[in-house]
């Protein structure tokens, strides 16, 4: 069944539109279950009816020709119920309604199934069957399971054919499709679509049409050559070290790129207009899909070298690219898999904003999107990347959804409200300079989050009193190989100097999870649990050492270096990596160095040090809460996922108990303790962390003035009344009728829902 399966989803992916993948569907699904019939009936947005689609059993000439209600018919009956039905004798059952012409009359067995895809009905598949009997267990279970698999494909090709059709009509008119996702950085964007695929992936390439044929075909003329250059280098530095037979391989690999052979075929697709990496890219990907279901093993390996060797020429291919390519003004970046070094490809000046098929709110590449204050959507799984090129899209990074080819109303609304949003930030910049202090006098510095190089000016120009958290991380993960002591203390010196003496708070590297270098890959299959943070470091000190050596380097002479360790989850964790603080400190003071021991503090963000977190307290100088992670752990929702990114709720009533047991923990030791996850900028929740005693909240830098509004508007009594509202809540929307009920109360609204209504 499996392997029927495989080949039914295989070869509607590669269907070219949407009717081509249904017709696909009920040939094989009627072959694989020797059935008469095989339908698929698909509902129709606008007028809601479920329309006879694609057959093979029935009158095909109706199709496209009718529609059923949700209460109309066995399909209507399965589409309204969501669930299966099974039935000898279909003509029996009360639901039955014939439809003319449609030739149902010998078909006495039926068996539908929903076609459900995010939670809503799509269509439903059928088959039937001329004898009156009930269809098996495994039948059911196979119909429930090809149907659960199509549900993504249909969605997926339901789009990429419209943006077709919309594409070949030529209009921006043609065609408004959105496209939801996750809301993942606020704000509103116009533009047009750039794609870019992570470097060298065949897989990831776009199919693109072009008129410059003999130019794309000259690029892969000269990435071949040069590829050849380095096999015959390679071959040529080998010589002495291989057998005559081993060596006889390089051979193979000159042949495969010949014009005879593989070469030939990606010419030929050039030619025909298609751009040079995505030929090489649909060339490459059939012939490794071919040598990888060969019976023979030596065989099947082979798909590894053509795999390789595709991989050099598209990377040549791409530094051509990269140096050559002219970004649209008005870009919107469109990426399969948003990363930190994808999203430095097109200079900020360009870039309006950012699309990601996969990641959710809190993956670190969104985060970064909101400190560079470019409103981003993320796990638009539906998104057909493939041919998003050149698109005109609309983006609302508030409530998670995508326009392609918007329509001018459209287009206007959303220009009215980005006018409004820079409008409101512009009256917020009036508060640069004032304390973030509440009516009734409570004082709350507001700190900043840093990780690149912007941040700094971008954190100073939003008035930000220090740094809460500087993720060292960012800059590991731009550069090819680990940087040295000295390129480490120059990078910490800046920040340290850019902000002395306000305290920057450093933290020490956290790769792992979903920051992998790529110069130090981890592959683990359950990457948040696994070697992350803390656990990577303490496992390589010669890392840990370097790194703190050129923090406290950096630190001489201003004194306002704070040091922050990721992800401890024990006591002993703790006191290992303070340990090898202390001796790097020994170590420089033996050698003329005079700064004292900067304050070194831990992070909260796995459930086990919620429960420590006294003990921790006693030894660290300060505590700061990773709400993102915390979150994560606390409610078992992976925080890069886009399909549980509705469980993902900061505001859930366990994160709350957790956070105020927290700042109970550290003070209780007398120590000051800060948050700077995301939540620390998520203007709901300002009065809230307020009320619980948080010393400082660190975030991004955008979001500054509107946190600073909220705190100089809300009292500190007002807050706390508040927050025992909120901790006898039972759920998050509990939470959230309190929260806005607060914020309705100061007239605050409009600092938190901006532009959080649907610009239809
Ligand atoms: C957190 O987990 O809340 C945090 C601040 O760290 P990061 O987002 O970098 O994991
Ligand atoms: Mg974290």
């Amino acid at each position: 069944m499996l392997d029927v399966l495989r080949k039914v989803i295989q070869s509607v992916n590669d269907a070219d539109n949407l009717e081509d993948a249904l017709n696909l569907i009920v040939h094989q699904v009627r072959s694989a279950m020797k059935t008469d019939v095989c339908t698929i009936y698909l509902r129709d947005k606008a007028s809601n009816r479920l329309i006879f689609r694609a057959t093979e059993g029935l009158n095909a000439a109706k199709v496209g020709q009718f529609g059923l209600g949700f209460d109309e018919g066995l399909v209507g009956r399965v589409a309204s119920r969501g669930e299966l039905l099974n039935l000898d004798a279909a003509m029996s059952h009360p639901s039955f309604q014939l439809v003319p012409g449609l030739g149902e009359e010998p078909f006495n067995a039926f068996l539908g199934a929903p076609i459900i895809h995010q939670r809503e009905v799509l269509g439903v598949l059928v088959v039937q069957q001329g004898d009156s009997r009930c269809f098996s267990d495994a039948e059911e279970s196979f119909l429930i399971t090809v149907s659960a698999q199509l549900a993504g494909v249909i969605a997926h090709a339901e789009v990429t054919g419209a943006v077709s059709r919309a594409t070949a009509a030529g209009g921006r008119d043609a065609a408004v499709m959105r496209i939801s996702g996750v809301a993942a950085s606020p704000g509103i964007a116009l533009g047009t679509a750039v794609l870019i695929s992570p470097t060298a992936d065949l897989q990831a390439i776009p199919s693109r049409q072009v008129k410059d044929r003999r130019g794309q075909m000259r690029q892969f003329r000269a990435a071949l050559a040069r590829v050849r250059d380095d096999i015959e280098v390679v071959a040529e530095n080998l010589r002495e070290e291989l057998s005559p037979e081993d060596h006889a391989l390089f051979g193979v690999y000159l042949g495969i790129l010949d014009d005879s052979t593989l070469g030939g075929e990606v010419g030929a697709l050039i030619k025909s207009g298609e751009w040079a990496q995505g030929a090489l890219s649909q060339v490459m990907l059939q012939h490794i899909r071919h040598f990888e279901r060969m019976e023979h093993s030596y065989l099947r390996e082979r798909a590894v070298d053509v795999r390789d060797l595709g991989t050099r020429v598209l990377s040549y291919l791409q530094d051509d690219e990269r140096q050559q390519r002219a970004f649209p003004v008005n870009s919107i970046l469109v990426a399969e898999e948003l990363t930190a070094s994808v999203l430095g490809e097109i200079p900020r000046e360009h870039l309006m904003g950012v699309v990601s098929l996969r990641g959710s709110a809190n993956c670190h590449a969104a985060i970064l999107a909101r400190a560079m204050g470019i409103p981003a959507v993320m796990g638009a799984a539906d998104l057909p990347f493939s041919r998003m090129a050149d698109q005109d899209l609309a983006i609302d990074g508030y409530n998670g959804a995508i326009y392609i080819n918007p329509h001018e109303t459209v287009r206007r609304r959303f220009q009215q409200l980005a006018a409004e949003d820079t409008a409101l930030s512009e009256s917020l910049l009036a508060l640069r300079d004032a304390p973030c202090e509440t009516p009734d006098g409570r004082r709350i510095p507001l700190w900043v989050n840093t990780g690149v190089v912007a941040d700094m000016q971008r954190g100073l120009d939003h008035g930000a009193e220090g740094v809460g958290l500087y993720r060292t991380e960012i800059g590991f993960l731009m550069r090819d190989r680990f940087p040295s002591e000295e390129e480490q203390r120059v990078l910490y010196r800046e920040q340290l100097a850019a902000f002395a003496p306000a305290p920057v708070t450093m933290r020490t590297l956290d790769i792992g999870g979903d920051k992998s270098l790529p110069y130090f890959p981890i592959q683990e299959d359950n990457p948040a649990l696994g070697w992350r943070g803390i656990r990577v470091t303490l496992d390589h000190p010669e890392i840990m050492l370097a790194q703190v050596r050129a923090m406290l380097k950096a630190n001489e002479g201003l004194g306002n270096l704070r040091i922050l360790l990721p992800m401890i989850t024990t006591i002993t964790e703790f006191e290992e990596a303070r340990n090898l603080i202390l001796r790097c400190h020994q170590e420089l003071l033996a050698e003329d160095y005079s700064e004292a021991l900067p304050p070194i503090g831990v992070m909260i963000e796995v459930p086990a040090a919620l429960y420590i977190a006294a003990g921790l307290a006693e030894l660290a100088d300060f505590m700061s809460v990773g709400s993102n992670d915390l979150t994560q752990y606390l409610l078992a929702v992976d925080r890069n996922n886009a399909r549980v990114a509705d469980l993902y709720q900061p505001f859930h009533p366990a994160v709350i108990a957790a956070l105020c047991s927290i700042v109970e923990a550290a003070h209780s030791r007398g120590k000051a303790v800060s948050i700077c996850g995301e939540l620390a900028g998520d203007a709901r929740a300002a009065p809230m962390l307020l009320a619980m005693g948080f010393d400082q909240l660190s975030m991004n830098a955008t979001s500054v003035p509107r946190i600073k509004k909220i705190l100089r508007t809300v009292s500190l009594a007002a807050a706390q009344t508040h927050l025992s509202e909120v901790r006898a809540a039972r759920s998050s929307e509990e939470v959230l009728i309190s929260v806005n009920a607060l914020l309705d109360r100061y007239d605050l609204d409009r600092y938190v829902r901006q532009g959080a209504h649907r610009p239809q």
